[in-house]
C-alpha cells in the first residue's frame, strides 16, 4: 500500500503523459502549417511585387519610347528651314496646310490630334485632328501655354523638345513643343522670338491598347486618379489627375490558387486523420489508465484483505483449516501449531479425519452435509483429537464449502479450542453430582438415581434406603479440627463404598449424613444382617495421625415396598426412623413406621399456619447486600424471606418454602416477597439493584410474568433496579416454557441472574440457550475455596466461561478473608456473603447504607 502511495505523485498516470505529447505534437503539427502557409504567402506575395516592377517598368519605357518618337517626329517640322519660312512670320496656310506640308496627314497617318503653332500672344496656326481651326489653342489644351513655350525656347538651342501631360479636350494627351527654327549648324535667330510648334497626342483607348500591347502589357487604360484599387499598377501623368493604369499579372495569386487548396485539403485531413489518432490514443491510455488503477486498487484490497486475514487467522484463538475435494488438508495457520504442536508439514495432505474425530457422527460424512448446508442446523461439530504430547483436546469445528465454478472444490472452516470448557464442563457435571471431599455421590444424583430407579413404581425391583448418621462425629471435629473430620469421612465413604455392591448407591449429603440405596435385599433378615455389619464395620478404630478414632453409626431404613415409591418421602421416612434410631440410644438401626408420623402432624400444622401467615402478614423481608469485589461497594441487595412465628419465633425459609412449593402457597408468598421488595427499595438509592429470589414452583404454577409486570405497574418500581433470581430446576421442567418466559421477562426490562450456579445439570447449555444478565456461584463452591484446590479449578473456570459469555458472575456464601482474596484474584465481579453482612432487617440495612456510605465519602 504504502509503495504505490510513495510512487503516485513521481510518475502521473498514463494518460496524462499522452495528453502531454498530444499536446506538443498539435502544436508542433499546428506550427509546420503556420510555416508552410507562410512561406507560400511570402513567395506568392514576392512574386506579385517583382511582376508589379517589371510590368511598371516596362509601362514606364512603353511611355517614354512613344514619346521620344514623338519627339523626333516634331523635331524634324520644328528644326527645318521651310517651317522656319512659312510659320515664323505671319502663317502660310497654304504652304502649311494646302501643300500639306503640316497638313492633315500629321492626324491620319501620325495620329497627332492637335497641331499648333504658337507665339506669346496668338496661335497661328491649329489643326484638330487634321481640320483647320481658327480657335486659339489654348480652347483646346487645359493648360497655360506661356511655361510650355518658354519651356520650348529655352532648349531650341539644343535641338531640344519639351513634353507636357495636359488634358487635350478634356482627356489626358501628351504635348510636345519644339521652337521653330532653321536647321543650322551655328543658330542664327534669337530663339526667344521664334515662334513654337506644339504636336498633342491624344492617350486614346487604341493607342494605349496598342502601347500596351507593344510593351506585353493588357487592359492599359487611363483613369482619374485617387479611385485607384491598390492591386493596380500606374503611372501618373502629369498634373492633368489622370494616371496611366494597366493590368499587372499576379502570377503570386495564381501560385496561391494552384497550392493552395490541395496544401490546406492535405492539411486537413492530416489534421482530422491526427484528431482521430490522438483521441484514441488518448482513450486508450484512459482505458490502460483506468484499467491500471482497478488494477492497483484491487491489488491493494486482495493486500489488505490477504493482511486482514493473516492478522485474524493469527490473533484468532481458533485456528483455520481447508481440504480439497477429498477431504484431505491443504492449508493450517499459524495458529495450528501452536494449539496442537505438530508442524503444518505433519498433517498437510492427510485425511482431515485422521486428525480430528467425532464421537457422535463421523467427521467425513459430516462435512459431505455442509456441501449444502441447513439453514436451520447448527453448523458446529465437537471434535477431538491429540495433540503432539499425546493429550487428549477438544475442539468446536465449523466448516463451509469452497465452491468453484459451481464444483464443490474442498472445504474450509475454523476449530476453536474447547479443551478448557470441555474439561470444566465435566468438572462441573462431576461436581454437580459428587461430594466434593468424599467423591461419593450427592443429594442431586441421589434424586436424580431414585427418580430413575422408582420410575417404573409398583414394576421396578424393591429398594431399600438407608439413612446413615455418624455418631460422635461433632466431637472430633471441634477437638481435632476440620483436617481430622475430612479424614473421618473419607474412610467412612470407603468403607460404605466397600460394603456395597455395584447397583447400589451410596450418598452423602452433608455433614455426617449419608444414603445408601440398595438394591434386591428386602428381607428383613437380610436387612438386618447388613445393618449390623455396618455398624460393626464402622465401629472399627480409624487411625489419623497416629490416633485411633472411634465413632459409630445410626441407621434409619424405609423400604419401596412398605412406604412407596416417592423419593422425597422415601428419605423423609428413612430419616424419621433414624431420629427414632438415635433417640433410641445410637449405634443401632430403626425401621420407619407409622407411629413415627409425628412429622406429618407437624407438617400439616405448618401448613395450616403458613396460609394464616400470609393473611396476618407474618413475613418480612431480610436484605443481604451484594458488593462489587474491587471496590467493595454495595451494588445490590438480595431480598430473603423469613417468617416471623407467633411461637417459634423467627423462621428461616428453608422451614417453610419447600412446603409452600408443594402446596400452592408459594404464589401468594411469592407475589407478596416481590411486592414488599419493590416497595422497600422504591426508597434507596437509584443505583441500587434488588434481587427477589423465584421458585421454580412459581413458573409452573402462575403467570410470572403477568405478575412482575402488575407489580412493577403498582408500585413504579423501575425494572432495570429488579434482578430475579433463578435457580437451573426452573428449566430442567419445561425447557421450551421456561424460555419464552423469561425472554417475555426479559422484554420487561428486569435482570436475570442465575442462583446456584453448578450445582444443577449440564449448566453451561443453559447458560449459552437463555437471557441471564449474570449468574451466581453456590456457595457450596465458595466454601471449597480455603480447603479443596479441587473446588478452586471450578471457581476458576466458572469465571472465566460466565465472562466469556458477557455475564455478571457474582461468588456467594462469602465467609472468610481467604475465600474473598482468593475470588480477588481470580477477578470475580461481585461477592455476597456473611463475612461482608449477613442478612438483616430493613431498619438494619438502611443504617448499614448509611454507615456504607460515608465511610465511602469520607474515606473518599
Ligand atoms: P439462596 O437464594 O441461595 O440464598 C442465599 C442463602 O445463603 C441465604 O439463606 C443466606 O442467608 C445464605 N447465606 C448468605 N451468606 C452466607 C454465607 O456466607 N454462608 C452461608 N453458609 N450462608 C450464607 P436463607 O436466607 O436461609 O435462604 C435460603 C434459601 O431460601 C435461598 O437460597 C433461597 O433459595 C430460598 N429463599 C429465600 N427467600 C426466598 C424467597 O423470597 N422466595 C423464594 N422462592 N425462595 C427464597
Ligand atoms: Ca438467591
Ligand atoms: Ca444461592
Amino acid at each position: 500500500m504504502d509503495r504505490i502511495a510513495e510512487d503516485s505523485p513521481t510518475s502521473p498516470p498514463p494518460h496524462l503523459q499522452t495528453r502531454k505529447l498530444i499536446a506538443g505534437i498539435a502544436v508542433l503539427f499546428a506550427l509546420a502549417c503556420l510555416i508552410a502557409l507562410g512561406a507560400l504567402f511570402n513567395i506568392a506575395l514576392s512574386l506579385n511585387t517583382s511582376e508589379r516592377e517589371k510590368s511598371s517598368f516596362y509601362a514606364h519605357k512603353a511611355l517614354e519610347q512613344r514619346l521620344e518618337a514623338s519627339r523626333q517626329f516634331l523635331s524634324s517640322y520644328a528644326v527645318w528651314d521651310a517651317a522656319y519660312d512659312h510659320l515664323n512670320g505671319a502663317p502660310d496656310l497654304t504652304w502649311a496646310y494646302e501643300e500639306k506640308n503640316v497638313g492633315d496627314s500629321l492626324y491620319t497617318a501620325s495620329g497627332f490630334e492637335g497641331v499648333f503653332v504658337v507665339d506669346d500672344q496668338h496661335t497661328k496656326y491649329a489643326l484638330l485632328k487634321g481640320q483647320l481651326r481658327h480657335a486659339p489653342a489654348s480652347t483646346y489644351i487645359e493648360e497655360p501655354l506661356a511655361p510650355i513655350i518658354a519651356q520650348a525656347r529655352s532648349v531650341a538651342t539644343e535641338r531640344q523638345q519639351t513634353t507636357q501631360y495636359v488634358l487635350f479636350n478634356g482627356w489626358p494627351a501628351v504635348v510636345v513643343a519644339a521652337a521653330i527654327r532653321p536647321d543650322d549648324e551655328q543658330l542664327s535667330i534669337d530663339p526667344r522670338t521664334t515662334s513654337v510648334m506644339m504636336f498633342v497626342d491624344q492617350l486614346t483607348p487604341e493607342k494605349l491598347d496598342n502601347l500596351g500591347a507593344g510593351a506585353g502589357l493588357s487592359g492599359m487604360h487611363i483613369e482619374k486618379a485617387g479611385a485607384l484599387a491598390d492591386d493596380q499598377s500606374s503611372l501618373a501623368l502629369g498634373e492633368t489627375g489622370y494616371r496611366l493604369v494597366w493590368a499587372t499579372p499576379r502570377p503570386g495569386d495564381q501560385l496561391l490558387w494552384a497550392v493552395l487548396p490541395p496544401l490546406l485539403g492535405a492539411m486537413l485531413v492530416l489534421g482530422l486523420l491526427m484528431i482521430y489518432f490522438f483521441r484514441y490514443a488518448l482513450r486508450t491510455a484512459r482505458e490502460i489508465d483506468s484499467s491500471l488503477q482497478s488494477l492497483q486498487s484491487s491489488n491493494l484490497a486482495l493486500e489488505a484483505s490477504e493482511q486482514r486475514f493473516r492478522a485474524v487467522a493469527e490473533a484468532a484463538s481458533d485456528w483455520i483449516w481447508e481440504t480439497d475435494s477429498f477431504q484431505r488438508l491443504s492449508y493450517l495457520s499459524q495458529r495450528f501449531v501452536t494449539v496442537t504442536g505438530y508442524k503444518s508439514e505433519d498433517w498437510l495432505g492427510q485425511p482431515i479425519d485422521q486428525l480430528l474425530s467425532c464421537e457422535t457422527t463421523p467427521l467425513t460424512l459430516w462435512l459431505d452435509s455442509q456441501a449444502e448446508p441447513d439453514p436451520q442446523q447448527m453448523a458446529n461439530l465437537r471434535c477431538a483429537y491429540r495433540d503432539q504430547n499425546g493429550q487428549l483436546c477438544f475442539c468446536r469445528v465449523s466448516a463451509r464449502s469452497i465452491m468453484l465454478d459451481g464444483k464443490l472444490a474442498g472445504f474450509r472452516g475454523t476449530a476453536s479450542d474447547i479443551t478448557d470448557e470441555v474439561a470444566a464442563h465435566a468438572r462441573i457435571q462431576h461436581l454437580s453430582m459428587h461430594d466434593a471431599l468424599t467423591g461419593l455421590a450427592n443429594r442431586n444424583k441421589l434424586s436424580r438415581f431414585l427418580e430413575q430407579a422408582l420410575l417404573k413404581g409398583q414394576k421396578a425391583p424393591p429398594l431399600t434406603l438407608l439413612l446413615l448418621d455418624l455418631d460422635s462425629f461433632k466431637p472430633i471435629n471441634d477437638s481435632l479440627g476440620h483436617a481430622a473430620g475430612d479424614a473421618v469421612l473419607l474412610e467412612v465413604a470407603v468403607r460404605l463404598r466397600d460394603s456395597t455392591r455395584d447397583g447400589d448407591l451410596v450418598a452423602r449429603l452433608g455433614g455426617d449424613e449419608f444414603v445408601l440405596v440398595m438394591n434386591g435385599m428386602d428381607s428383613r433378615n437380610e436387612i438386618d444382617r447388613f445393618c449390623a455389619r455396618m455398624i460393626d464395620n464402622l465401629h472399627q478404630p480409624i487411625h489419623y495421625e497416629e490416633q485411633a478414632l472411634h465413632i459409630g453409626a445410626s441407621l434409619g431404613v424405609a423400604q419401596t415396598r412398605l412406604q412407596g415409591f416417592d423419593a422425597d418421602e422415601l428419605i423423609r421416612c428413612a430419616d424419621i426412623a433414624l431420629y427414632q434410631a438415635k433417640a433410641d440410644g445410637k449405634n443401632t438401626w430403626r425401621y420407619f413406621s407409622p407411629e413415627m408420623n409425628e412429622q406429618i402432624q407437624y407438617r400439616r400444622q405448618l401448613e395450616n399456619d403458613l396460609r394464616k401467615a400470609l393473611k396476618n402478614n407474618e413475613f418480612v423481608l431480610h436484605f443481604q447486600p451484594r458488593y462489587r469485589l474491587e471496590t467493595l461497594e454495595i451494588v445490590s441487595v438480595e431480598a430473603l424471606v423469613r417468617w416471623q412465628h407467633p411461637i417459634e419465633g423467627l423462621l428461616g425459609p428453608d422451614t417453610f418454602i419447600p412446603l409452600a412449593e408443594q402446596t400452592d402457597l408459594i404464589v401468594p408468598l411469592g407475589r407478596w416477597v416481590l411486592r414488599e421488595a419493590c416497595e422497600t427499595a422504591r426508597n434507596w438509592p437509584n443505583h441500587l439493584l434488588v434481587s427477589v429470589n423465584l421458585s421454580p414452583a412459581q413458573f409452573s404454577r402462575s403467570d410470572v410474568v403477568n405478575d412482575v409486570y402488575t407489580i412493577l405497574v403498582e408500585t413504579g418500581f423501575p425494572a432495570q433496579r429488579l434482578e430475579l433470581e433463578i435457580t437451573e430446576n426452573v428449566m430442567l421442567n419445561d425447557i421450551e416454557g421456561a424460555l419464552g418466559t423469561m425472554t417475555a421477562l426479559k422484554e420487561l426490562g428486569v435482570r436475570l441472574n442465575m442462583d446456584d450456579f453448578g450445582t444443577g445439570y449440564s449448566s453451561l447449555g443453559y447458560l449459552r440457550t437463555y437471557p441471564f444478565d449474570s449468574i451466581k456461584i453456590d456457595k457450596r463452591f465458595i466454601a471449597g475455596l480455603s480447603t479443596e484446590s479441587n473446588d478452586r479449578a471450578v471457581v476458576q473456570a466458572i469465571i472465566n466461561l460466565g465472562k466469556a459469555m458477557g455475564l455478571t458472575v457474582t461468588a456467594e456464601g462469602v465467609e472468610t478473608e481467604q475465600q474473598l482474596e482468593a475470588l480477588g484474584k481470580e477477578k470475580c465481579h461481585e461477592v455476597q456473603g456473611y463475612y461482608l453482612s449477613k442478612p438483616v432487617d430493613k431498619l438494619a440495612f438502611e443504617q448499614l447504607l448509611l454507615n456504607h456510605n460515608s465511610s465511602r465519602s469520607g474515606a473518599s
